[in-house]
């Protein structure tokens, strides 16, 4: 099962970790913060890391106008990982990680106008809630040197581990120790500016999120 009809877009190996519903999709991209796009550049490919957001069936990349990654529009490839837990088997054959990926393949369309505004609040929203109120939004200048890419979502792709190693029946009696060491991630108490002027609080959106909120 896959999450779209393509040739390339279809786990194959380790196909029973292979995500058969979109909503799969949409949680691995809404609860991480970080994607890496690959690209053709000068008939190379170059794989960068980079933020991201989704609404609906699109994902939003955006970076400087200069950057030669975002100056596309051929096929790119956009994956995102979360890191979920180190597999320690009986054998170093099976050790694993735990993780949910997605893997994106597609043309991305360049944004322009009230498209790329309202793309660029998106991704405000999912980096840090409630600052695109807070902050001052881009001048027509730093809309000029800000690239913003959409992506279709319509061919993708998510694998999901989890669980305890799978070793072989003959290892099970072997004296090493095999199981999970997971990986957590949280926010950390909020730090202020060096040269934050004084008397300007803490928002409640920025507190909101220390400790409870786990961000990757
Ligand atoms: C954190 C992490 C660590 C990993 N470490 C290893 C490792 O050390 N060795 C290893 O062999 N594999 C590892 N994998 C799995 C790896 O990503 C591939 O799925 C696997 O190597 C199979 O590759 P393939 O070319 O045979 O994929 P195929 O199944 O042939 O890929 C076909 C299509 O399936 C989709 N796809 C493939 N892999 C993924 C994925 N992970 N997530 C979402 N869609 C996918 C893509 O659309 C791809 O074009 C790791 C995955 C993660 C997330």
């Amino acid at each position: 099962m896959t999450l779209s009809p393509t040739d390339r877009s279809t786990i194959r190996r380790a196909k029973e970790r292979a995500a058969s519903n979109r909503s799969a999709l949409y949680e691995v991209l809404d609860r991480n913060l970080v994607c890496h796009l690959g690209v053709i550049v000068d008939g190379a490919p170059r794989v960068l890391p980079t933020g991201y957001a989704r609404a609906g069936d699109t994902l939003f990349i955006h970076g400087s106008s200069g950057a030669r990654s975002l100056r596309t529009d051929d096929q790119v490839c956009v994956t995102v990982t979360e890191l979920n837990g180190i597999v320690y088997a009986r054998s170093v054959f099976h050790f694993s990680v735990n993780y949910a990926s997605a893997v994106i393949h597609g043309v991305p369309e360049t944004l322009a106008g009230q498209r790329k505004l309202d793309a660029l609040r998106v991704i405000t929203e999912h980096l840090a809630p409630g600052s695109w109120e807070h902050a001052r939004r881009p001048d027509k200048k730093e809309l000029a040197q800000t690239t913003v890419l959409a992506l279709s979502l319509e061919e993708a792709a998510v694998k999901i581990r989890t669980g305890d190693p799978k070793d072989e029946d003959s290892d099970l009696e072997l004296p090493t120790w095999a199981g999970v060491l997971p990986i957590e991630q949280a926010f950390a108490a909020p730090l202020p500016s060096a040269d934050l002027n004084t008397g300007i609080p803490i928002p409640g959106h920025v507190t909101a999120r220390t400790a409870t909120t786990p961000a990757r």
